[in-house]
């Protein structure tokens, strides 16, 4: 049994950067990862997805650019060399990330499957073959999550695609048939689109993005739909059979009656689950939720003392910034001695579809339920002298308003640079930048963000 102060499990976006100061402030550490350094947003997330997302914006201003008065003749897409871009881009930000790691001192980088023997310890299976067993006070689990797959009849037998194997494509699909109007989904469906896949998104619920308002899920449904994507909300996948020729016909439920789609790829996009279940969390006496999640407390915690679950696994928000934030507030508080808690941290978050939806705090129809006394404004860009300029008006700017403290309490940017123009309101708002003087702060001209004067104006008496 190999003895170590800290054993870090997972190397995400918490686990990595944890292990690096751990390290550094002098703890024997060891960080096991079954698979790539970087984890999920580095290999088969933000990374390589956000990659994609630009080269179907070169395709897409390649046909619109004629609105600005440029003709583009005629253009290919090259999905093999979209996906050679792809690939060597996280290439390099995955071997960056493993070199920070092995160039640090007291930090020890060992590729395999970790599974807890006891409360404080843990045996890896090594990815080069044989095991491993370590003991440490300080366990951090940061073992992500991964694509859940529906029990759908059929779906076994052909080769659906999921977020990670959808990424290994170097051809378009005929006709991708999307499962699940989220943001993965939305984000894949509309690239696909671009690259000249005929793309059917279908969802369960009533309506795409189903957390957002009832305006914003429409309003980006609308702009989907402008790309001539076909969207079935209120539908579910029943059946899918494959024929010999590898054609595939999707039995879907819709509107109570059956209906057959003939698609060529089925990308399974329902939402994502804790990878805890080979962990054997019980012999170690940590807990975990119905769904598989672990539950911390406001520390990061455990239930178990010294064991701190981080990322994805501990369930809420699922982002990258927000595994990196867990891992800051776990460092400042053993090594700093600080006193930092996640409840009540700002939780942005942008969706990378084209116009970005960039949003943080609550949505209007929770101030509605919270019965709060707020004010919605909303700003068509239509209305915004950049995107007007830029050529591209599609989206609106909306907040929600405290109008006892003037504080603003969400924001939904659908539009152009929708992420940036929300995070100067998330400035504001964790600054105490009140609306009203937003309204009439000097921006540089014509900057998106200029536009703000201009939504809170929309709260003039
Ligand atoms: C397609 C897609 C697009 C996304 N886009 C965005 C985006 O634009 N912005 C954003 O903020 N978020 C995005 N996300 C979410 C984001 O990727 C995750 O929230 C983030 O990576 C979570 O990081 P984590 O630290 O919790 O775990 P991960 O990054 O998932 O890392 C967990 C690591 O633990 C390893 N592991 C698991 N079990 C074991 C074990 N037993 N032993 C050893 N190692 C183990 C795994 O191999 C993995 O490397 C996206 C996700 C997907 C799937």
């Amino acid at each position: 049994m190999k003895k170590y102060d800290a054993i870090i499990i997972g190397a995400g976006q918490a686990g990595g950067p944890l292990a690096k100061k751990l390290a550094q402030a002098g703890k024997k550490t060891v960080i096991i990862e079954k698979r790539y350094v970087g984890g999920t947003c580095v290999n088969d997330g933000c990374t390589p997805t956000k990659t994609w997302v630009a080269s179907a914006k070169a395709a897409y201003n390649a046909v619109h650019s004629v609105d600005v008065g440029v003709a583009v003749k005629s253009f290919k897409v090259d999905m093999a060399q979209i996906k050679k871009r792809k690939d060597k881009i996280v290439e390099n930000a995955r071997a960056g990330n493993q070199k920070g790691l092995e160039e640090t001192k007291n930090l020890e980088l060992i590729f395999g499957e970790a599974v807890f023997t006891g409360e404080k310890s843990v045996i890896v299976e090594l990815n080069e073959g044989g095991l491993l067993e370590l003991e440490a006070d300080l366990i951090f689990i940061n073992t992500g999550a991964k694509t859940i797959i529906p029990e759908i009849d059929g779906l076994e037998d052909i080769k659906y695609l999921t977020s990670t194997s959808i990424l290994e494509l170097d051809h378009v699909p005929g006709h991708l048939l999307v499962l699940g109007g989220n943001y993965i989904g939305l984000e894949f469906g509309q690239m696909f689109r671009r690259f000249g896949s005929k793309v059917t998104i279908l969802e369960k619920s009533a309506r795409i993005l189903s957390r957002e308002d009832d305006d914003i899920s429409e309003a980006v449904k609308n702009i989907l739909e402008l790309e001539d994507i076909k969207i079935l909300t209120g539908t579910t996948l029943k059946k899918v059979k494959k024929n010999e020729k590898g054609k595939i016909t999707a039995t879907v439920t819709t509107g109570g009656k059956d209906e057959k789609i003939k698609c060529t790829h089925v990308l399974v996009a329902v939402g994502r689950s804790p990878q805890t279940e080979d962990l054997e969390l019980q012999k170690a006496g940590i807990k975990t939720d119905e769904k598989g999640y672990i539950p911390v407390n406001n520390k990061l915690e455990t239930n178990v003392k010294g064991v701190y679950a981080l990322g994805d696994v501990k369930g809420g928000p699922a982002f990258t910034h927000i595994s990196y934030n867990d891992y800051t507030i776990v460092y400042r508080n053993l090594l700093e001695g600080a006193n930092l808690s996640i409840k009540d941290r700002p939780v942005p978050y942008c969706m990378f579809i084209d116009p970005e939806l960039g949003r943080i705090g609550i949505t209007e129809a929770e101030a509605k339920k919270q019965q709060l006394n707020v004010k919605v404004v909303k700003l068509p860009m239509a209305h915004v002298a950049r995107a007007i300029e830029v050529g591209d008006t599609r989206g609106f700017m909306k907040a929600v308003v405290d109008m006892d403290t003037k504080k603003i309490l969400g924001a939904a940017i659908l539009g152009s640079q929708g992420g940036e123009i929300m995070s100067v309101l998330q400035m504001a708002m964790e600054g105490d930048i009140t609306y009203d003087r937003i309204r009439y702060c000097v921006f540089a001209h014509p900057t998106y963000s200029e536009s703000l004067n201009n939504l809170f104006m929309g709260l003039e008496p």
